[in-house]
């Protein structure tokens, strides 16, 4: 997996750049200074040398155009005129050399020994250059040399007062630019430092976000989860190592029950509008301390890094909760019921992957008991193996012919009568022995099986009620079947055929579809309804009340009976409230001449209040278990009536 350290902050970034670009203007300074300055004392040295050279032409010229007395004389009668005899400050020094001629010639206001030390370091007898600088004792002086007509060496010195002076002027005021100028190249370092690293930062920020996102629901991903909260665990493992009885860290993970079929049924599209109202949902119920993660596909993960055991729970609960209301999306209502699987850091991991696996088994388990979150327990592997190896089977077990019906009559309560059976079907296993349907029809569900399943249930069921009626006896029988059942376009016409072809009238099979699988939006449901009613044949909502549907989303449907779950009936007689339910129940379906059938009767207590309320049928231990062909057929030849 990519790691996302490639795409985290240098924390450094913006101190480096700030370095680099101060470097930039300490140098730019610099060079500024130096240029500045030579070019300064390279100006005023060149204004020195050429008022020296005129000065010394002048003297030159005297000297070309008189006799040598009288331009000695001339010559000093000028420099007196020009100068101060004696050098004080602010005063030039000067010195005035008349070499090569048979009586050598000097004028200055200088010591001798600081004219012997020019005339030393001088190029005079150099060809190449008439003019140059020297420095005796920290003063500058220039010089020129030019050569009389009568070919005598002329030599004029000059303190060069000016350089210095100017250069100093320069220096004064190139220190207080050079200070100007590092200030000005500080900031705009800094300002350009700030703003180069907010824009790579930020561009940092969005690739990071690109690569640790979902791109449909914003939510952070997996790269996210495997980067992020792997820190935050190893975090929480690092102290727990200190605060041992501090545990907390949990992993939940979601994945949306019927995702599939939402998303075959619809298209893509409202698959993904699904995904991202439910996440919106989920959104809604976490605090700052828990984040969370789509996965891929339909399946989700949170992970809090304050979360026990309850908190875990609850946070579930609030979940499922958040999405009892279904979605509306394009007009269409759907259900959506996701399964949570919880394991927890300390107690069942220490790390994310064995968190994730664990999670996935307790989110398996959620899945196919329909009973809510789930929190990981050590059996749940094998329990995953089991039903893994179950799935594997089920190809088999209707080839080979291992499913079989058990009938559970249904009692008319007025009278006792058993008016009809309910197939319900046992899986006999060639090694586990009898499987319950609770345990393998989510399996078929999930699997490629489920029509084949349902067609050789009902053509079961069908063939059976042909021999009843072979032998005179006339029943109905009731086939549950799957919801998934009504996205196979043929069903409908299936059954038709297997009637017409068994020559069994439509009025003697029901369908018992439970209130929870209507979950799609009511237009599906309503159309595959209306095509069997359509067909003649008598379509029960099963296990009613346990689902999250309205009672008008409920009223819309052509249907014709209602069963009243057992889980109402089991308590009534001591839960006013569950009473509450049955009783509404039962009036309802009285007004909207609805029959209605309550499950589960075990007590005559119960059976008694079923009666008062005006329930019309039953089903449950108190009457018969659900029981093979050959005792249900005895019953129904002796047109069993149970005393009420
Ligand atoms: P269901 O349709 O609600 O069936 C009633 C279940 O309650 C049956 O369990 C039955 O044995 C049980 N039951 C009946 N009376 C009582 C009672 O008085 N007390 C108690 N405690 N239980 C009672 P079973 O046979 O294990 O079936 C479980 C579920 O499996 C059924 O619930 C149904 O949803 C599903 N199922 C069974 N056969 C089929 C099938 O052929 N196709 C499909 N799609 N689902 C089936
Ligand atoms: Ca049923
Ligand atoms: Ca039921």
């Amino acid at each position: 997996m990519q790691s996302i350290t490639a795409l985290e902050k240098d924390p450094y970034f913006r101190l480096k750049l700030i370095l680099v670009c101060l470097s930039v203007a300490v140098l730019v300074s610099i060079i500024y200074v130096t240029v500045v300055y030579k070019m300064a004392a390279d100006i005023v040295t060149t204004t020195e040398f050429n008022a020296a050279m005129t000065e010394a032409k002048n003297l030159q010229y005297v000297i070309d155009t008189h006799t040598l007395d009288v331009a000695k004389r001339r010559v000093k009668a000028i420099l007196k005129q020009h100068y101060a005899d004696n050098v004080s400050e602010n005063e030039v020094a000067y010195g005035f050399l008349m070499l090569n001629t048979p009586t050598p010639f000097s004028f200055s206001n200088l010591p001798s020994h600081t004219i012997r030390s020019i005339t030393s370091q001088t190029s005079i007898h150099n060809e190449t250059t008439n003019q140059g600088v020297v420095d005796v004792d920290g003063q500058e002086y220039v010089w020129i040399h030019l050569k009389s007509k009568k070919n005598a060496d002329i030599l004029l010195i000059k303190s060069a007062q000016s350089i210095s002076l100017a250069v100093d002027y320069i220096t004064q005021r190139l220190i207080i630019t050079s200070i100007i100028t590092f200030w000005i190249a500080v900031w705009l370092a800094l300002f350009l430092a700030t703003r180069i690293n907010n824009e790579v930062q930020a561009k940092n920020d969005a690739l990071a976000h690109i690569a640790t996102h979902d791109t449909l629901t914003k939510l952070p991903n997996r790269l996210h989860l495997f980067s992020i909260c792997k820190i935050e665990i190893q975090d929480l493992i690092a102290k727990q190592s200190i605060h041992s009885e501090q545990k907390s860290g949990a992993l939940l993970l979601i994945d949306l029950n019927n995702f599939k079929e939402i998303n075959d049924a619809y298209g893509h599209n409202i698959g993904d509008e699904v995904l991202i109202g439910f996440s919106q949902r989920i959104q809604k119920v976490l605090s700052d301390k828990e984040v969370l993660v789509r996965m891929g596909g339909d399946e989700f993960v949170i992970w809090g890094r304050e979360l026990d055991e309850s908190t875990a729970l609850a946070l579930s609960n609030q979940i499922q909760v958040a999405c009892h209301n279904t979605l509306i999306i394009n007009d269409l209502s759907i259900e959506i019921n996701p399964s949570i699987g919880i394991s927890l850091l300390f107690q069942h991991a220490t790390d994310l992957d064995n968190l994730m696996t664990n999670a996935d088994l307790a989110m398996y388990q959620s899945k196919s008991n329909h009973l809510g979150p789930v929190i990981y327990d050590g059996t749940l592997g094998a329990s995953y193996l089991y039903a893994a190896k179950l799935r594997g089977d089920l190809s088999e077990a209707i080839i080979k012919d291992q499913i079989f019906l058990l009938y559970q009559p249904k009692i008319e309560l007025k009278t006792g009568r058993l008016i009809g059976v309910e197939a319900l079907a046992r899986w006999n296993h060639p090694i586990e022995g009898m499987i319950s349907p609770i345990h393998f029809i989510p399996l078929i569900e999930k699997s490629v099986h489920i029509h084949k399943f349902t067609r050789y249930v009902i053509e079961k069921s069908i063939k059976q009620v042909k021999q009843w009626q072979n032998n005179g006896i006339e029943t109905t029988i009731a086939v549950n079947i799957s919801p998934y059942n009504l996205l196979d376009d043929d069903f409908v016409e299936d059954i038709g055929l297997l009637l017409e072809t068994h020559q069994v009238p439509v009025s003697s099979l029901e369908v018992e579809l439970t209130e929870t699988a209507m979950m799609c939006d009511i237009s599906s449901t309503k159309s595959s309804l209306q095509k069997l009613r359509k067909l003649g044949l008598s379509v029960a909502i099963d296990d009613f009340g346990t689902g999250l549907s309205s009672l008008s989303y409920i009223s819309q449907l052509d249907t014709n009976v209602i069963k009243i779950d057992r889980s109402f009936v089991m308590d009534m007689n001591t839960n006013h409230h569950n009473l509450a339910i049955v009783e509404a129940i039962v009036g309802l379906s009285n007004r909207l001449n609805w029959d209605v059938v309550a499950e589960g009767i075990e007590t005559k207590e119960q059976l008694q209040t079923l009666s008062a309320l005006g329930c019309q049928y039953g089903q449950g231990y108190y009457f018969e278990r659900p029981l093979p062909e050959e005792n249900v057929t005895s019953l129904l030849l002796e047109n069993k009536h149970y005393s009420i």
